[in-house]
């Protein structure tokens, strides 16, 4: 529908899964404050066109690798926090397609299986798990020696032991959609989509009735005024926001959809892999499978691998390279995303309106992004939390409804998030150049496959893992 006016209170520049989080979550907050406001959504590429379109639906994040990193930041109790938070997005997006029928978004929980390559990396890993369960008790694991790996996951010598955990697994491109597509029915008055809109400027002009301009073509001024700007654009949003520049950046991924060969052994697909190359990891997810005919595999990762061990050994034994593609993700300097208030050092514009134009509602431009690669577990919710914070309601204690957590903000929101000065002057990516370095002394930068054999025996003779048969 087209906007009816170009002007609105919010603009949100992006319409990925973090933008319809935002809106989901703002509409909501206007609904139960009997308070209505306007959102307009720009798009550059179609609707959901960016990383929320490319991205493999794996909702996993490795829990004893990342509270091993947390506690020396954070402390072991903010550690667990933030990881009991990214955990909670498989229950709460779960709940949400349950409760609306999306079944087509086939969202799932899954048990995910790590494969280690070396005795150390696994050894490592099982000494982390021992660590993360005194803080975080309820973390299922199972661990598995080399020889219960193979027997069990019918994975090749390569493999020294495997731990499986918890995890889900997503369409998010069909997830994202039916979100938009029930804010649209549900809000046709309130909410205003316009795809193929580049967003070139965002300006706070003095003297005008809204705080902020947001210019589409320059050349003809097209311009919206708004009273809050939502930086929802995940690898590109220090486009608008130069102070988080060197703070937050795009790296591409890469994702292909394959169907399996003939030996792939079935997973009634409630399983995840993930093989382990000592700095770095793949992963795959399979779809579920339809009239009797197994599920695509999407197998994220694996470009990166040197000759004959990664794009080449695709479409090998059997399976057949179905669709490859790539997207851009977005990286911060201390792994954690950005979530608030912009404080106009950081975008470089102050909104001009005074307050006692707006007493309920203090303008001003916001960011939700920064995932490092863990979007499907952070995006959903931080999003949540970022409407909740534009409708100025962190205090209000919510009632428990699908899709999102119960209770005030500061109860399920890690205020480690927040882009404040402090932490976006901390920030940098030297921290993980030096992690990097550090890793690499420590020798746990490891070659794949280190037994030296050949590497396309050890894959297409004798598989690493169940999916390569
Ligand atoms: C190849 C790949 C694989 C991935 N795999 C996984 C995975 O398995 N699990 C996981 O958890 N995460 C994964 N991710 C990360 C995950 O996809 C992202 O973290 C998540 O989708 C971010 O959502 P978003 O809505 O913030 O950003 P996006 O979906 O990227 O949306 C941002 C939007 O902003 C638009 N935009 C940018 N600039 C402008 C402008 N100036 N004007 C108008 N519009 C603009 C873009 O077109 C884009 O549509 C993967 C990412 C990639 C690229």
């Amino acid at each position: 529908m087209v906007p009816p006016s170009n002007r609105t209170e919010m603009i949100i520049i992006g319409s990925g899964i973090t933008a319809a989080a935002v809106a989901w979550s703002y509409l909501e907050e206007c609904r139960r404050s009997n308070a209505w406001h306007s959102i307009i959504v720009l798009e550059s590429r179609d609707l959901c066109g960016g990383a929320s379109s490319r991205n493999g639906g794996h909702m996993k994040i490795i829990p004893h690798e990342q509270f091993s990193e947390l506690r020396r930041s954070h402390g072991e109790e903010r550690a667990a926090a933030i990881i009991r938070f990214q955990l909670s997005h498989i229950k709460r997006m779960m709940e949400l397609c349950d409760a609306r029928g999306w079944d087509m978004a086939e969202c799932r929980k899954v048990v995910t299986v790590d494969y280690f390559l070396t005795d150390e990396e696994r050894e490592e890993a099982f000494a982390k798990v021992e660590i993360v369960q005194k803080y975080i008790p309820e973390l299922e694991y199972t661990k598995f020696s080399a020889q219960e790996a193979r027997k069990k996951f019918h994975v090749n010598k390569h493999v020294k032991g495997a731990l499986s955990y918890v995890a889900g697994v997503i369409h998010p491109y069909r997830f994202t959609t039916c979100v938009w597509d029930e804010l649209l029915r549900k809000y046709k008055y309130y909410l205003f989509i316009k795809t193929h809109t580049t967003v070139l400027n965002v300006v706070a002009p003095k003297g005008r009735p809204y705080a902020f301009q947001v210019i589409v073509d320059q050349i003809e001024s097209r311009t919206f005024e708004c009273n809050h700007v939502v930086h929802a654009t995940n690898a590109f949003a220090t486009q608008f926001v130069p102070g988080l520049r060197g703070k937050l950046t795009g790296i591409p991924g890469t994702v292909s959809m394959m169907k399996p060969g003939k030996l792939f052994n079935e997973s009634d697909h409630m399983e995840s892999w993930s093989i382990f190359y000592g700095h770095a990891h793949d992963y795959a997810v399979q779809r579920p499978a339809v009239d009797g005919v197994q599920g695509d595999v999407i197998l994220g990762g694996g470009f990166s691998r040197s000759e004959g061990q990664g794009a080449s050994m695709l479409g090998a034994g059997g399976w057949e390279t179905l669709m490859q593609w790539s997207g851009i993700m977005a990286l911060t300097g201390d792994k954690l995303p950005f979530v608030g208030r912009l404080h106009p050092d950081l975008t470089g514009r102050r909104p001009a309106v005074s307050e006692m134009m707006h007493p309920n509602h203090r303008p001003g431009e916001w960011i939700c992004a920064g995932y490092n690669g863990d979007g499907l577990m952070l995006a959903w919710l931080c999003g949540i939390a970022l409407g909740i914070m534009v409708a100025e309601r962190e205090h209000v204690d919510r009632p428990k409804i699908a899709g999102r957590p119960e209770g005030p903000l500061r109860s399920w929101f890690p205020p480690e998030f927040l882009p404040t000065g402090k932490r976006v002057r901390k920030t940098t990516f030297k921290n993980l150049g030096r992690r990097f370095f550090w890793a690499l002394l420590s020798k746990r930068y490891v070659e794949p496959y280190p037994d030296n054999d050949s590497l396309d025996s050890s894959i297409y003779d004798e598989p690493i893992l169940p999916m390569f048969g």
